[in-house]
């Protein structure tokens, strides 16, 4: 018998709103993304191994960066 585990990120697009990039400038759509990592065994994700984290991808250029979760209350 064998077992197939690993880890599993899935993104969740969490909301979307216009504002200042940080990188380009551009006033543009700024999507919110919130990664969760679990725990799959046979491919079927069981728990989550950390905390949730959020990024905010910058339409205009594409570019990523870590944001808090409190930016989720001003989505
Ligand atoms: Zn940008």
């Amino acid at each position: 018998m064998f077992l197939i585990f690993g880890l599993r990120s899935k993104d969740t697009i969490v909301g979307s709103r216009l504002g200042v990039c940080e990188v380009c400038g551009a006033t543009a759509a700024q999507t919110m993304v919130r990664r969760t990592t679990k725990f799959s065994l046979f491919f079927v994700p069981l728990f989550p191994v950390r905390a949730a984290r959020y990024f905010v991808t910058c339409t205009n250029c594409g570019r990523s960066r870590g944001a808090a979760r409190e930016e989720l209350a001003a989505v």
